[in-house]
């Protein structure tokens, strides 16, 4: 049996919940590019990859984060006095500072901002308490082909809380679904498999210095860990994120039609770069690193669609 153990999480301001325990940051009934028919879809904290382009920064934490609106700021000053860490100060001009490393998303000052200027992203839930959320919608998914994704972050970060989330899923009649960077040690990969019906793999680019560069990792196990998954008979569908200038080469498409066709892969949706994710990096406090970089221009995406259905492939555009 694989350890799946490292769940256990205490909330910032010290009480326990017991059980088996997980960081989520989002839940999204009637999602419907997830994965077939209406879904929800539960989003994990935390990621070991560093896409330039990740649109969800609060997932790359496996821990809860303060989120700062600056714009819904008014300078009352009442978050001050409350910080028990004095992590938010009052800076010389009379603007808020907040030093992260102080922080400890106590939510103090979020229960006391008249303005909604502060929010907590990420929540500790119990497995029974997400399998609730997820059964409400059970009649939609029955009518409409769908189910539950377990989304990120990269999910199989909480190995033991995934699985219980699938396990418990399918045991209710819910068709799961894994959605996942493919970063993942095998054996656990393949535990959290046992309760999933169809994986969504996320393939960045398809070479190794080039994916490196742009997630910080290699991914030599990601395509490992493919073809693995095919080698186990799961129903897979590729998902690439597609991002102007750094992975939409002719070379790169013909590199992912290639690798999909020697494993006999037919689907894969493109996901078009969007800059919608660039102001959840200010209220974070982290750098944006692609400020300069435009959306595809129109017809560009048609194009590679039509590059990789040239292979055979069935694309779709989410
Ligand atoms: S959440 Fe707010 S009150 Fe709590 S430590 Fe962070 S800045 Fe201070
Ligand atoms: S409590 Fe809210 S409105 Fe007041 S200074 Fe803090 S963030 Fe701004």
């Amino acid at each position: 049996m694989v350890d799946l153990k490292g769940s256990s999480l205490s909330k910032p301001d010290g009480s326990q919940k017991t059980g088996i325990v997980g960081c989520v940051f989002n839940i999204e009934r009637f999602a419907i590019r997830d994965g077939p028919g209406i879904r929800t879809t539960v989003f994990l904290k935390g990621c070991p990859l560093r896409c330039l382009w990740c649109a969800n920064p609060e997932s790359i934490s496996p821990t809860p984060q303060l989120l700062y609106l600056e714009n819904l700021c008014t300078r009352c000053y009442r978050c001050v006095e409350v910080c028990p860490n004095k992590a938010t100060t009052k800076a010389p001009d009379g603007a808020i500072k907040i030093d992260r490393s102080l922080c400890k998303a106590c939510g103090k000052c979020v229960e006391i901002c008249p303005n909604k200027a502060r929010q907590i992203s990420g929540k500790l839930m119990t497995v029974e308490e997400v399998l609730e959320e997820v059964k409400k919608d059970a009649l939609f998914y029955q009518n409409s082909g769908g189910g539950v994704t377990f989304s990120g972050g990269e999910p199989t970060q909480q190995p033991e809380f995934l699985w219980h989330l699938l396990k418990g899923s399918q045991e209710s009649g819910i068709h799961t679904a894994l959605d996942t960077s493919g970063f993942v040690k095998p054996e656990i990969l393949k535990k959290v498999l046992e309760h999933t019906n169809l994986v969504l793999y996320d393939i960045k680019h398809m070479d190794p210095a080039k994916h490196k560069e742009l997630t910080g990792v290699d991914n030599r196990l990601i395509l490992e860990n493919a073809r693995m998954i095919v080698g186990m008979g799961k129903p897979m569908i590729i998902r690439v994120p597609l991002i102007p200038v750094h992975n939409d080469s002719q070379e790169n498409i013909k590199a992912l039609a290639e690798f999909m066709l020697s494993l006999g892969l037919k689907k894969v949706d493109l996901l078009p770069y969007h800059s919608l994710g660039k102001i959840k990096y200010q209220r974070l406090g982290m750098e944006y690193q692609l400020s300069d970089l435009k959306p595809f221009a129109e017809g560009e995406v048609a194009k590679i669609k039509a590059d990789l259905e040239s292979y055979g492939l069935q694309v779709g555009v989410g």
